[in-house]
């Protein structure tokens, strides 16, 4: 089995990404599992801080574990934007194969200190976990947003990505390239899409010399991450999308079979509703073409 850094390198030298995509319940997990089989690529199963109190670090730790070993399958976990260290630390001791150590909510150079900090603590811990650093802004939930917040004045610089790669030690950086977390309700209807800033990603690669993720992906415009892939991003993260599928999935089911009781008959269509959704976007980062219909 390779690891995540294998992979990443893999996926860079193609210029493709690994998907990531966050999940708090069986199926999500079900769901972009069975995508990820299906396509036979690689996937990371990412889980913030509030989805790793619902479903349990330990728990989570376990089930992806015997996923990977079982099917003999490349898949990995990450513990999505951690804010306290000891949530982190809590991750790494479970064996998460990667964190992401977010404090860029402070100011650049709290941000650097802090993050270099994690970085020795948690490889201290897991010498083979991955540590992700963030800087800029990229928005709070995986929601539905009323308007888009105003990011443009704390995009990531090349400068700035050098800096802080070079003073924390960082294997993989997320900046902020025009991404954000969320997603208006004309990008759910698919009326518009999210754009990304290709000069400055390559500009940031060129600088920082990591692997690069890209957050917020949901609802991105297909090209853009086209061209963001060939430009250095090698891994993107999809949440809202899954959430909104598992929202009208469920509704779906309830709607067209209200007498019906039993949970996984229930949960079966949704599982399918969200893998759509997850093979879609694994195809894109893997860049892989829909199959020919017969004729
Ligand atoms: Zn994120």
């Amino acid at each position: 089995m390779n690891s995540l850094r294998d992979r990443l390198q893999r996926a860079q030298q193609n210029h493709e990404a690994v998907g990531h995509f966050n999940v708090s319940d069986l199926v999500v997990l079900k769901a972009v599992f069975a995508a990820a089989q299906e396509l036979n690529v690689p996937v990371i199963v990412g889980l913030s801080e509030g989805e790793r109190e619902f479903v349990g670090t330990g728990q989570i730790a376990a089930f992806v574990r015997n996923l990977r070993e079982e099917y003999d399958f490349p898949v990995f976990l990450n513990a999505d934007h951690t804010h306290s260290l000891a949530k982190g630390v809590e991750a790494a001791k479970a064996g998460f194969d990667s964190i992401v150590f977010d404090v860029s909510a402070l100011p650049f150079e709290e941000n650097i200190r802090q993050t270099k900090q994690a970085v020795e603590i948690l490889k201290n811990t897991n010498p083979s976990v991955l540590v992700e650093g963030e800087i800029g802004d990229i928005g709070t939930g995986s929601e539905i947003i009323e308007t888009v917040p105003d990011l443009s004045k704390d995009l990531s610089t090349p400068e700035q990505a050098k800096q802080f790669v070079e003073s924390t030690g960082v294997d993989i950086l997320a900046p902020a390239v025009g991404n954000m977390h969320g997603m208006l309700r004309s990008m759910i209807e698919g009326a518009t899409r999210k754009h990304l800033q290709i000069d400055r990603i390559a500009a940031i690669k060129q600088a920082a010399g990591v692997f690069l993720t890209l957050h917020g992906g949901s609802g991105t415009d297909d090209q853009d991450l086209r061209k963001a892939m060939a430009a250095g991003i090698n891994i993107v993260h999809i949440n809202t999308e899954l959430r909104v599928a598992w929202c009208r999935g469920l509704e779906q089911a309830f709607a067209q079979h209200p007498d019906e009781l039993v949970p996984y008959k229930i949960l079966a269509p949704v599982v399918n509703a969200v893998k759509q959704v997850a093979a879609a976007r694994l195809m894109l980062f893997n860049n892989k073409r829909p199959k020919a219909k017969a004729a």
